[in-house]
């Protein structure tokens, strides 16, 4: 049993923690078998609870881009805590981080903190609302904006419809202001935005997706919703929880060459502690207290603890800009071994890839969209996971979820990680 104490720590958990788990994807429900317990982790490597190191394709679902426990990171948060962990009090490190993100950032002048992505997507959304006027927002299916209840909606019956919740407590009230549509998909958005004319507040999307495995968006999308937006006057909210300071300093809205109104951040923001935020332009952000009406607030947010690991973390990338190219540079190598590999076998794949986000998945329709993404096949990706998991390798343990890779990730690991693979591959376990 090699997973011993890491399983017999899940039994125990189940006791007194719902499911286990502290957030759900963690349970490995989607591919059977008890989740790693993790005692400690160090650039690449974790190290779980029998004493196991396992490769992180997951870098904690995105924050630890330059490695896990990484020196300057932990100093930072070291020395800060010895002068205290929080005042409710304003202090000068919020400032200098919020600075820097201005600075990295395209088209942001001002900038407001909070705890997690989740809140900064519900945020963006309320000033979007409060700054427009209008009610109703779009989403795309199978985008992921944290758990606030306007964002847990599924589509309705018929492709293009109001919403319906898609969590018992979500309200039929709550779910008729949020329209969904397809990822990729113009058309949708151009009929949504047709039969609620002058209603819709926001559209906001994760721009380059990662909440159903890594799915791109075709540029005539990505512009099309920008020129929709500037017709329309609707706000264009980037979700860069994921992307925000992974693929460039300036996240996809760089990459992309394409502005958002309002741009969401949360993981690599807080460099592993609990951060989020959202940004936008002056004659928007003003909107919020204490300068306009919309309200937003938190006990918690913008504390010194949290805020000098991110500080930390984003200085760190702005003066190492080398990074985001090295990170798709192994990206683009762990692609080709694992095509590499796969091709000799007999099973249908794809394989997505963006900067250092990568996802494969077991189907022979291109993924991208949400209902593409579903149509992997499950028993392989579970194969897939559990396999490369004996062999040390930790990938997310759902097929709806990129993988991130991280700056401390070798090209020895990534070569470990395709023996590996091929070693699954041999003994057709896939
Ligand atoms: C993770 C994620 C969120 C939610 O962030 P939390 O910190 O988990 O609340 C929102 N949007 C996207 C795109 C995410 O990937």
């Amino acid at each position: 049993m090699i997973y011993k104490r890491s399983s017999a720590l899940f039994q125990e958990a189940k006791k007194y923690i719902v499911g286990g788990v502290n957030s759900p994807v963690r349970a490995f429900k989607a591919v059977g078998g008890d989740p790693i317990f993790v005692k400690k982790a160090k650039g690449a490597y974790l190290y779980d609870e029998d004493d196991r190191r396992l490769i992180d394709y997951i870098s904690s679902w995105g924050p630890m881009i330059l490695g896990h426990a990484f020196d300057p990171v932990i100093e930072a948060i070291i020395e800060t805590t010895k002068n205290g962990t929080s005042y409710g009090i304003p202090t000068e490190l919020e400032t200098k981080i919020a600075k820097l993100a201005i600075d990295m950032v395209p088209n942001i002048d001002k900038i407001r903190f909070v705890n997690s992505g989740t809140e900064a997507c519900m945020s963006a959304v309320r000033l979007a609302r409060g700054y427009s006027g209008k009610d109703k927002i779009i989403k795309f299916a199978g985008c992921y904006h944290g758990h606030s209840d306007a964002f847990l909606i599924q589509a309705g019956s018929g492709a293009v419809t109001f919403g319906s919740p898609n969590s018992p407590g979500v309200t039929a009230n709550t779910a008729k202001d949020t329209l969904l549509a397809r990822y990729n998909n113009l058309e949708d958005v151009e009929q949504l935005v047709r039969a609620n004319k002058n209603e819709i507040a926001a559209i906001i999307i994760e721009p380059v997706a990662g909440n159903m495995g890594c799915i791109i968006p075709e540029n005539s999308f990505i512009t099309g919703l920008r020129a929709v937006c500037d017709r329309e006057n609707i706000l264009l909210i980037f979700d860069e929880v994921m992307t925000g300071f992974r693929l460039a300093k300036g996240g996809a809205q760089e990459t992309l060459g394409v502005k958002a109104d309002l741009v969401c951040f949360g993981k690599v923001i807080g460099g592993g502690l609990p951060v989020g935020a959202f940004a936008g332009p002056q004659e928007i952000m003003s909107h919020l207290a204490p300068e306009g009406p919309v309200y937003q607030a938190g006990t918690l947010s913008g504390n010194p603890l949290a805020m000098s690991a991110g500080f930390e973390t984003l200085n760190y990338l702005n003066e190492h800009p080398e990074i985001f190219d090295s990170l798709e540079s192994k990206t683009k190598t762990l692609h080709e071994g694992i095509d590499g590999i796969l091709k000799a076998k007999d099973l249908p794949y794809q394989i997505n890839r963006y900067g250092s986000m990568i996802s494969v998945h077991f189907t022979d329709q291109a993924v991208v969209d949400f209902d593409s993404a579903a149509s992997g096949n499950n028993k392989y990706f579970k194969n897939y996971f559990h396999g490369m998991l004996k062999e040390g390798v930790y990938l997310p343990p759902s097929a709806f979820e990129s993988y991130f890779l991280n700056d401390a990730l070798s090209y020895e690991d990534i070569d470990f990680t395709l023996s590996a693979l091929q070693k699954i591959a041999d003994a057709d376990i896939l």
